[in-house]
């Protein structure tokens, strides 16, 4: 017997992050291939003008359909009401991409709790609450196999100056996908992670030219990544029906190197 890939024609998809970045490029990707796609994240502005490009890309020549919805994913409440949005009502999801996530850059003594707290509110507990409640609705309803991706980082594998809640909050966002990955896959719902390196979006063009300049010294392939990169990372993650708990490194090399 042959095995092929699925089909992201008709799945309906649920991007957190999905306005922006990382997760912009996975909804632009999906979305081009047929999919249903959800964007969450909190400013409506940027949402819309997300699903505008995407609508306006003349290239969806698959009818996949595009929404979104403002909030934030470290709200439980959130989570806890999802089930009952008109969205969900009428598309029962297939897949789930946790790309929502804040950054943090300071040293752990001087960094404030506050800011701590809400790195690792959105990163982790959102990633949880996600996969939570996102995973009833997949066991109630579904046709086919379901995916959950969620996008860790290379400081959760290795640390970093400057990082801890951030590290934790990775660190504890790969802890998740293995746990789940041996509870849900007996219910057809399969569990991976992209581990990024550097990617270029908002959250890394704040970084000084020194800064920049180091990290690519120590990236073998001498350049950061882009977002599409990792966007085809995570088709291949919600494609392949035996990828359940794959942990995949996305980084040009840097982890060989740190
Ligand atoms: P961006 O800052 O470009 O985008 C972040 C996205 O998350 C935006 O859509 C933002 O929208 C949304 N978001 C942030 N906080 C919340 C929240 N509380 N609730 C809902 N949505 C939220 O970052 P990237 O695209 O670079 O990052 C995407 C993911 O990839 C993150 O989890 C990040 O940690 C991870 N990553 C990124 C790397 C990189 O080099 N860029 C490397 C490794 C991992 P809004 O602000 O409107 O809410």
């Amino acid at each position: 017997m042959v095995y092929t890939l699925g089909t992201l024609k008709g799945r309906n998809c649920i991007i957190t992050g999905g306005s922006r970045g990382i997760g912009f490029a996975i909804a632009k990707l999906f979305f081009s291939k047929g999919a249903n796609c959800l964007l969450i994240s909190r400013q409506a502005k940027h949402l819309e003008n997300a699903a505008n490009e995407l609508q306006a890309d003349g290239n969806n020549k698959n009818e996949g359909t595009v929404s979104f919805l403002s909030a934030s994913v470290g709200q439980a409440s959130f989570w806890k009401d999802f089930g009952s949005t008109e969205w969900i009502a009428e598309r029962p999801p297939d897949i789930l991409v946790n790309a929502a996530g804040i950054s943090q850059e300071a040293l752990f003594m001087r960094a404030s709790m506050e800011h701590s707290e809400a790195v690792v509110q959105t990163n982790l507990m959102g990633t949880m609450w996600a996969c939570r409640e996102v995973a009833k609705l997949m066991k109630k309803k579904r046709e086919g196999p379901a995916s959950i991706i969620n996008i860790s980082s290379i400081l959760g594998l290795q640390g970093g100056r400057g990082s801890a809640a951030y590290a934790a909050s990775k660190a504890g966002i790969l802890g998740l996908t293995r746990a789940l990955a041996a509870e849900m896959g007996p219910m057809d719902i399969r569990v991976n992670a992209i581990v990024p390196g550097y990617i270029m979006t908002g959250m890394t063009e704040g970084l000084k030219t020194n800064q920049k300049d180091a990290l690519l010294g120590k990236i073998p392939l001498g350049r950061f990544g882009h977002p599409s990169e990792v966007a085809e990372a995570a088709s291949f993650l919600a494609l392949n029906e035996y990828a359940n708990n794959c942990v995949l490194n996305l980084d040009g090399g840097l982890s060989a190197h740190l």
